[in-house]
């Protein structure tokens, strides 16, 4: 598949390519001073806002709908901005397409679906826009690669991908797990197909923003999605992820881009993505030793009230052994397990004692 590169149909100087802008707009001065201060950040070339807002539970905002397009479009215009928002049936696009709203995306709770994906291409047959294609909730990306081939064979090359997490069973550290292998394996698939990192919806909280920021760029990410409202805390939705134009500011200030002399960015970006990996594993294992140990206080708590020894030596040697013949399987050597299990199994003793 032939794609744009994305400056070729976003023209942009100054690297990171930025969108910024609310996750909702809430009323027409919201968007418009969310706009205004944005105007002094070169690096933002497209204003972000959702009109239609999927929520998860209803009876939460969904957004204002139709007559906030305008306010969207104006806000965008006034300063020198692109206007994107979230479409997620054929009616919308067609509102859009009246409003002039210049990028459309569609959402992480329509790619799973490619029915919704179809109908939203069908509206959007022969019209030379941009379209954002953000992952599906669930990890699969085929499903990423279908939505952005049902959008492509509309004849549109002016696609972007954007990688925004992935739901899962587990919760640790992040709303939506950022799971690197997948728009990893998309960039591999697809060289040119634009990638943006919406840190936002991946951590889900405006203290992380910092760091994911940072690990998309390593990976040589084209651009990213930043939520910004001019209130964060009052945000009507996903209010702990957005900050202000001011702290975007900050956060463009401390990116650092790596790059060695001799090195070039994409060689580097190998070495990042290995390291992504081992992050998130040491990350997820952490999060699951947490967890763990919860369970062994519940058990100590158990224990006590039916009088029970914490210590049980069938048990431990069950464990022992299973485990070390689990680990030996997959190629772990035995004294590292022997050495792991015992460690394990002194804390959790000491959490049953409660201490
Ligand atoms: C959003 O960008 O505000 C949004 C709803 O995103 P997602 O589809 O990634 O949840
Ligand atoms: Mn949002």
């Amino acid at each position: 598949m032939e794609f744009q590169s994305l400056s070729e149909f976003i023209p942009f100087s100054h690297k990171p390519f930025i969108v910024a802008g609310p996750c909702s707009a809430e009323t027409e001065e919201q968007v418009y001073q969310t706009a205004l201060q944005l105007s002094d950040i070169q690096n933002v070339k497209v204003f972000r806002s959702g009109i239609w807002k999927p929520r998860t539970r209803p009876n939460s905002f969904e957004g204002l709908g139709e007559k906030a397009l305008p306010w969207l479009v104006k806000a965008a215009k006034d300063h020198g901005f692109f206007s994107a928002t979230e479409v997620a049936n054929a009616h919308h696009v067609e509102l859009c397409l009246k409003a002039g709203i210049d990028i459309l995306w569609i959402g992480a709770r329509t790619t799973v679906n490619p029915f919704t994906v179809q109908e939203i291409a069908d509206a959007l047959q022969g019209v030379d826009k941009p379209v954002f294609v953000k992952n599906p909730v669930n990890p699969d990306i085929e499903l990423w690669v279908g939505a952005i081939e049902r959008i492509y064979y509309t004849g549109n090359c002016k696609i972007a991908a954007v990688h925004r997490g992935f739901s899962t069973a587990e919760k640790y550290e992040y709303r939506n797990a950022p799971t690197w292998e997948i728009p990893i394996e998309l960039k591999r698939r697809f060289p040119k197909l634009p990638l943006i990192c919406d840190p936002s919806h991946i951590t889900g909280k405006r203290g992380l923003l910092q760091k994911v920021s940072q690990k998309a760029l390593d990976l040589d990410v084209d651009g990213l999605m930043i939520e910004t409202h001019i209130d964060p805390d009052r945000a009507l939705s996903d209010a702990q992820q957005q900050i202000t134009p001011q702290q975007l500011t900050q956060l463009l200030s401390k990116l650092v881009y790596k790059q060695q002399e001799g090195i070039t960015q994409r060689e580097h970006a190998e070495l990042e993505k290995l390291r992504q990996e081992i992050d998130e594993l040491d990350e997820k294992i952490i999060a699951l030793l947490a967890n763990r140990m919860h369970i062994s206080e519940r058990i100590g708590g158990y224990k006590k009230q039916h009088q029970m020894t914490i210590l049980q030596l069938e048990r431990w040697r069950h464990i022992f052994e299973s485990r070390t013949r689990q680990g030996s399987s997959l190629g772990l050597s035995e004294r590292f397990l022997q050495k792991f299990l015992e460690n394990l199994h002194k804390e959790s003793i000491k959490r049953q004692e409660g201490e």
